[in-house]
Formats: C-alpha cells, structure tokens, sequence
C-alpha cells in the first residue's frame, strides 16, 4: 500500500482509503454483513487505514456496522472517519445528541477524523446558527475528535468562503478527471492547496460512472494499457496529486477491492503520455451526454417514491450500452421507476449535490421510453 503522510497531523494515511457508503446489499436493502466484512478485512489486511462512514450511509446501518467490524482491530491500527449532518439538527442539542450517538454506534471513544458533511452555501447559515464548529472545536479540545474538517459540495468560492471563515484541518471534496473542469473540482483542489489543508478525495470514480464507460472511451484507454481497469486510470488520476491526502472508493464488491489495491500497491500517477490519453477518452464520453449522478441518494425521499438514481443508471447504461430492450425493460421492471407521477416540486433537485435539474432529466427520460416503445 501507497501512504501519505498527514502534515498536519503527521499521520501516516494510506493513500487508498475505504469510503463505507456502498456495501453489497441483500433483497431486503441492508448491508449484506459477510460479504462486506470479508471486504473490509481484505482491505484492511492489505493496509488501508482510513475508513470513512457518514450519518446516513446505508440509512444510518454503515456506521453501527463499521464500527462492529473494526473493533476487533486495534484501535490505534486504523483511522475511522464520521460526519456532521447539520440538516438532522434543529437545536444545539440536536447536534450533541447526533455527535454522541455516534462515538457509540461506532463503539469508538474517539473519532480520528469528523467532518461537517456536505457543506454549501445553504449550509453555512445553519452551521453558524447552530454554532456547529464551536461545539466540534470543543468536542476536539476535549480528545473525542482529533482532526476536524468538512466535505464540501459547491463553488470554489464558497469553498474559499469556508476555508477564510473557519480555521479546519483538512477538507473532503468530490474530484475526478469528469469533473477537473466540470465541476470546477480543479480550482477547489487549488483553494485547499492555498490553505494548506489536506484533501481527502470523494467520488474519484464518479459513483462507479468512471469505472464502466461507453465503449469507444474504454477501448482507447484498453489501447493504451489494456491490463489497467478503467476504474484505475479515475484513481491514478486523483491520486496523482499531491496534496491529496487519501482517495476514497466506495466499494460494493470485492472485485473492486482487489482492483483498487492493485492500483495502490504498486501505485504510479499518471505519465504526460496517458494524461493526454485521458483527455482525448474525456472529450470523447463527453459527446454521449450521461446523466452526471453519482447516486449518492440524497434525493431518496421522493413524495411520490420516485427512485431517481436507479432512473438515471438505467438511462445512462443504455446510453453506453444502446440496448433499448434492456432500457425499457429495466425501467418498467425496477422498483419506483416509473417516472409519470412526478410532481415537478423540484425538491429532489434542491438535495443534489450535481446541480441536475432533476424533473426536467425524468421528462426526458420518459419522453425517450415513449418513443422507444
Ligand atoms: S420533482 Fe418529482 S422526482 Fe423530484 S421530489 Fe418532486 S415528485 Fe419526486
Ligand atoms: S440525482 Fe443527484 S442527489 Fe440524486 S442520487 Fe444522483 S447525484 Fe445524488
């Protein structure tokens, strides 16, 4: 394993880190616990130290199950990672409350390193209010948080805006080769560079976007390396930067896990030469117009049970694949995937973290079946 070490905290951090928000599931959604564990052992084993769960991944199982999992290691073997969700809280309390429920569904006293999740400019108010950073900053003071930081998804400029605000010791943000430029990832990597905080890396594969590409993308990269994944050339390429401090893939098969770890072992950044590969692979998947959604699920609560990001899989897999059967099929036969009693409220759009105007992509969708028919 590859590591990195922490300026700040002069840890030694592997470079690959274990995002714990997409586990194997079984048909009744939760965490299919064997296969993930056998997963996590796998990785850890291998090295990895930093594990990284959230509030609301897996509808709030991933935390109690990480934390089940690793305490049979040492505590002081491995980095656990936890997250703020400031939208839960209304009062002060409301976010002590959250806070200490954690360290115990993690069965941990101590989180290594705790984020404020998901920070944008519509957070910043609630944070203030709420005086979330005081309580973290105390709550540091006092042993049971050692590094403080916060995951971000907006604009170089707000993130600038935090970074001047408030005094963090590292930020999480989404990066990868799609979005170096369409999410203006590059000038947040630089904002955190100017501050000297370290980045750890969210979403290096887009959601597992990255990883399975329309075919003439993923033939030009197989030309140049045909024995690399595709998924590895999105994880050289985060990692390759140096102020990154880990990469978190969030893995749902130990396939994947053994893939990432071959990358990281033996882990290389990308040559001038396969950087320009890149390019001409990004200019091409650009031209098949996919849906960026990274199902993340924040817009799970739907009124009406819509289940968006099992939509816009299906949308871009046909987009990749151009199998209209398989399109049709998959859309009429998967759960919530009828689109048709969509309410335009836009309250879905409000959560997303992509900026998709998510009503006007389900019309399209629908319109596209119809006419497939
Ligand atoms: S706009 Fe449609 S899909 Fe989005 S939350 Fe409202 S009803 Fe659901
Ligand atoms: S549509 Fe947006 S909020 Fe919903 S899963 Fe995709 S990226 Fe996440």
């Amino acid at each position: 394993m590859y590591y990195r070490t922490n300026p700040v905290s002069n840890q030694k951090i592997s470079l690959l880190g274990f995002g714990a928000m997409r586990f194997p599931t079984t048909e009744d959604g939760k965490i299919d616990r064997p296969r993930a564990e056998e997963m996590l052992d796998q990785a850890y084993k291998a090295g990895i130290n930093y594990f990284d769960t959230a509030y609301m991944y897996h509808n709030g199982e991933s935390q109690d199950f990480l934390g089940e999992v690793m305490k049979k290691y040492p505590r002081e073997s491995f980095y656990i990672t936890n997250k703020m969700p400031v939208w839960m809280a209304e009062t002060k309390e409301d976010i002590a409350k959250i806070f200490e429920d954690q360290l115990k569904r993690c069965q941990v006293e101590y989180f290594d390193y705790y984020l404020i999740h998901a920070m944008s400019a519509d957070r910043i108010p609630i944070v203030k209010e709420l005086e979330v950073y005081e309580y973290l900053s105390q709550m540091k003071a006092e042993g049971k948080i050692r590094q403080l930081g916060f995951s971000f998804h907006d604009s170089p400029e707000v993130l600038e805006e935090i970074c001047s605000s408030w005094s963090f010791d590292f930020a999480q943000i989404q990066l990868n080769y799609l979005d170096w430029e369409y999410q203006r990832a590059k000038e947040q990597y630089e904002v955190l560079c100017k501050h000297h905080l370290p980045c750890v890396v969210m979403e290096p594969v887009r959601g597992g976007a990255l990883a399975k590409l329309p075919e003439d993308v993923s033939a030009l990269l197989k030309a140049k390396n045909p024995d690399a994944s595709t998924a590895s050339w999105a994880i050289r390429f985060a990692a390759g930067l140096e102020n990154v401090m880990t990469v978190l893939s969030g893995m749902s098969d130990d396939v994947q896990v053994a893939d990432n770890l071959k990358t990281m072992n033996d882990f290389k950044p990308l040559s001038e030469e396969e950087q320009n590969v890149l390019q001409e692979a990004l200019a091409l998947y650009r031209k098949n117009n996919l849906i960026p959604c990274t199902a993340c699920r924040y817009c799970i609560d739907c009124p009406v049970s819509i289940v968006i990001p099992d939509i816009f899989r299906i949308y871009n897999n046909y987009k990749i694949s151009g199998n209209v059967k398989g399109f049709l099929n998959d859309l009429k036969e998967t759960e919530g995937c009828d689109s048709s009693a969509c309410l335009t409220c836009g309250a879905c759009s409000s959560k997303c973290p992509q900026h998709i105007d998510i009503p006007e992509e389900l019309a399209k969708i629908r319109e596209l079946a119809d006419s497939l028919q």
